[in-house]
């Protein structure tokens, strides 16, 4: 391609078109036979059509197109282009022509790219189609030319005037037609002439453009052609009005806002503007019907009212339509009616779970209450608090369920912008209602059992603090009337039944705690693990994995299995998961037509799901210096971790690794100053402590950690570490030291029993005044641990220490003071 045109590359071309129009001209007409037919081959044309004496490029594909043309150019023949009206036919027939068509000379073929070509034709004249004579190779038909009238009389003079008048009009308004067309127009003598020109130069639309060519009388053609002309002009001339209307304010911000304007006119023009003026009425409809409360109506008309004003094409409609629709869409009354019958409760509940006494008891004297006072306001809202997967959620849904409410949950979780509860002001782009308004759209009634799930992993940042929009939505005080920034009018939430859920209290601003009743979920034993799987957790997943019901049965042990060698947590819900990975194998093969096994034993177990993934083991690993083990609480439940202790020369520094807090720095501080102090009673020389460093590690997945209940862990392995003596690996510990060595109560007891003896440990040392919270760990458990009782450290290493030093390693350390002590002596 040339990027620039010189003169004589302009003259080169001008006389190549010159010398193609030339060629075209040199074609003869066809000559008509006997009985005035012309026989010709056929161009078919689908999207265009060609005027007598009009010369246009065409493209031509490879196909019957190309080879009729090639032919024809061989024969120096002309053709006679057809019109295809139907362009579904596949092998078209004559009726899938129109009748009429125009006998064309093809210019010169010039090769494109990808097998196309261009060439020149030109009409010669109207022919009437007769009959189809050849299909193959391309289609050849018999034709009648047709020979117009060239008279003009007085009706005739006046028509053609009127086109050219016409003509003209549209050339001055239409940027696209040179101002030469119509100086051509002039010159042009006959009538059927003049309209097939000018139906060339407008672009009129195909349709229109066929009826034109159909029309042989000249007379016809004329009036149908200014009838086209003045409605052209019309829509030229609106066009041009809104121009000109608008031309004088538009400047480069007012452009939208033409825009705009004109396509109001020409939705007007079309009649689309009564589509828009339908779709108000009917909004204004569901306003009268939806029933909503006197502010909301008022807000949702008024707003209507707006839009009335607008072009259905306006930027704002959006924004305003979906406001009402938000409006329109939440509750504001619809309501279902509780049922409060406290036997059909705690059937419902007993259906869905194992277990969670305690749980049931609470919800059930809840609901009691309620069907003694139902006018009762203040009702405690309640927080289900516990490890992952024990059934907080679920059991929430049964409520629902056995109350006959509807069901909602919304997690809380990572939210840190009171406008993810409270919503975005309208003025924002994308704004939204909050997520509680959110929630309630779904739950399209006006008590819904709402969950507001992980409401301890609540954030707060610049952008305000979430809590605080938090207690709104919870404080009976104020949640009948709650504002969303997007709504904008007053929502009841008084009527909704709030249920919220926490991994951990501690984490619960302090303000939010204070509101609700806590029910605690502990997590679950062994036992209890293995008929929550049998009862719910395996018939679930044999019907999720379209099994028959009793098609496989797991065996205990299998269970077992599971729990222990492939899960470890305090819920189920990896329980619930690998029991389905279970299922889904033998489904697979009986989907396979394969043999599959009816018994899932723990052998299947490890043939399906792989290589154990954890060891109830740890309490088997070997008994080590400086190693004690340690009880944790976690948000997960409980778990055990080694506390490692390593003495090294230095200078008398104590360091302590894994992501540990300030306040287990400080009371590994205290356990070491015990030690101090108290050197002699495990026959150590307080010299021992010089010169050394102390490392103290707390691994285990490198999740923070903290709290003074890893003292006496701390304690026992420093005091392994110094005197050599092993620890007991199966003996779990936990309890605050003070630097007195009296040993402390701490907290999550319960979970931290559990964990211990998830783990397998056999002996557990507990602060004495702990004892009372023994009462909430289930009896199995108990009877299957040795619980010991402190109320000092020195007890603790009764119990947790080997009774003397029996290790034959010499740490490297003590070989090294005493190689010195021994140059001293010399
Ligand atoms: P959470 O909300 O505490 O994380 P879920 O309610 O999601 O836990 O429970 C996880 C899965 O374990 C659910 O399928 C639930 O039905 C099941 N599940 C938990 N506890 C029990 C139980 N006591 N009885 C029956 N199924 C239970």
């Amino acid at each position: 391609m040339k990027e620039n045109w010189s003169d004589s590359d302009a003259e080169e071309f001008a006389n190549h078109l010159h010398q193609r129009t030339e060629e075209l001209y040199n074609i003869p007409d066809a000559e008509p036979d006997d009985e005035g037919l012309i026989e010709c081959s056929a161009f078919i044309m689908q999207d265009m059509v060609i005027f007598p004496r009009m010369i246009s490029p065409v493209f031509i594909l490879p196909g019957p197109n190309m080879v009729a043309v090639l032919d024809a150019q061989a024969n120096d023949e002309t053709m006679i282009a057809m019109f295809l009206q139907n362009p579904d036919a596949e092998v078209p027939t004559l009726e899938d022509f129109l009748p009429i068509g125009v006998e064309i000379a093809v210019g010169r073929l010039l090769s494109l790219s990808d097998g196309k070509s261009s060439a020149l034709i030109q009409g010669r004249r109207r022919v009437e189609i007769v009959e189809i004579v050849q299909e193959d190779p391309y289609l050849r038909v018999r034709a009648r030319p047709i020979y117009e009238s060239i008279e003009i009389n007085r009706e005739i003079d006046a028509l053609m005037r009127t086109s050219r008048d016409l003509f003209e009009k549209c050339v001055q308004l239409d940027r696209s037609l040179p101002d030469e067309a119509h100086i051509y127009s002039l010159n042009i003598p006959e009538p059927g002439w003049l309209a097939d020109m000018i139906a060339t130069a407008i672009s009129f639309p195909l349709k229109e453009r066929q009826t034109l060519l159909l029309l042989a009388d000249p007379k016809e053609r004329l009036k149908r052609l200014n009838w086209l002309l003045a409605q052209e002009l019309d829509v030229l001339q609106l066009e041009d009005e809104i121009q000109s209307k608008v031309q004088n304010e538009v400047d480069r911000s007012q452009r939208e806002f033409y825009l705009r304007e004109q396509m109001k006119a020409i939705q007007t023009e079309l009649g689309e503007g009564d589509i828009w003026m339908r779709d108000i009425a009917e909004l204004r409809e569901r306003i009268e019907k939806a029933g909503l409360p006197e502010e909301a109506r008022k807000v949702a008309e008024k707003e209507v009212e707006r839009l009335a004003q607008m072009p259905s094409m306006a930027p704002e409609v959006g924004i305003i339509r979906t406001y009402v629709e938000w409006i329109l869409e939440l509750p504001w009354h619809q309501q279902t009616e509780d049922n409060l019958d406290v036997e059909h409760a705690a059937k419902v509940l007993d259906h869905y779970h194992f277990g969670l006494k305690d749980a049931k008891d609470r919800i059930l004297e809840y609901i009691a209450v309620r069907s003694l006072q139902p006018k009762r306001l203040r009702q405690p809202i309640l927080c289900f608090s516990g490890p992952p997967g024990t059934g907080k959620t679920s059991l929430g849904r049964s409520i629902a369920e056995a109350l006959g409410r509807n069901f909602v949950r919304v997690s809380l979780g990572g939210v840190r912008d009171e406008a993810e509860i409270r919503g975005h002001r309208r003025t924002y782009i994308g704004a939204l209602p909050g997520r509680i308004l959110q929630t309630m759209r779904r739950a399209g009634t006006i008590n819904p059992l709402f969950m507001l799930d992980e409401i301890d992993k609540l954030g707060a940042d610049f952008r305000g603090d979430p809590a605080a929009a938090l207690l709104e939505v919870l404080d009976p005080e104020q949640n009948h009337a709650f504002s969303d920034h997007y709504l904008e009018i007053p929502y009841d939430l008084s009527k909704v039944m709030f249920i919220t859920t926490a991994n951990s209290l501690a984490s619960i601003p302090p303000a939010l705690l204070d509101r609700m009743e806590v029910i605690e979920f502990p997590g679950y034993i062994e036992e209890e693990k293995v008929e929550i799987a049998k009862r719910f957790l395996i018939p679930r997943q044999i019907e999720e994995s379209g099994l028959q019901d009793k098609e496989v049965v797991f065996r205990d042990a299998a269970i077992r299995r599971i729990i222990r060698e492939y899960t470890y947590e305090a819920g189920v819900r990896n329980l619930e998961r690998e029991i389905g990975r279970m299922c889904r194998k033998v489904a697979r093969l009986k989907s396979q037509k394969k043999r599959y096994p009816s018994q899932l034993t723990p052998h299947l177990v490890e043939k399906f799901l792989g290589p154990p993934q954890f060891f109830v083991s740890e309490a088997e690993r070997q008994d080590e210096v400086g190693v004690a083990t340690a009880m944790a609480w976690t948000e997960t439940g409980g778990e055990i971790m080694p506390v490692e202790v390593l003495i090294m020369e230095g200078k008398g520094n104590l360091q302590i690794t894994g992501q540990v807090g300030d306040i287990m720095q400080e009371s590994a501080q205290a356990a070491l100053s015990y030690l101090k102090a108290h050197c002699s009673d495990f026959d150590l020389d307080p010299s021992v402590f010089e010169g050394l460093d102390i490392h103290i590690h707390v691994p285990e997945g490198a999740v923070p950690k903290d709290g003074p209940s890893a003292g006496i862990t701390i304690a026992t392995a420093l005091a392994s570490a110094f005197t050599e003596r092993k620890v007991y690996r199966e003996v779990g510990m936990t309890g605050e030291i003070t630097l007195r060595g009296r040993v402390l109560p701490i907290g999550g007891v319960r979970e931290k029993i559990l964990a211990a003896h998830r783990a397998g440990l056999k002996t557990v040392i507990l602060p004495e005044k702990n004892k009372k919270d023994l009462v909430d760990v289930p009896k199995k458990v108990l009877s299957d641990l040795k619980i010991v009782f402190v109320t000092h450290i020195d007890e603790v290493f009764r119990v947790a220490l080997h009774p003397s030093s029996d290790n034959p390693v010499q740490p490297r350390w003590k070989a090294k003071k005493e190689e010195k002590n021994e140059e001293e002596e010399e």
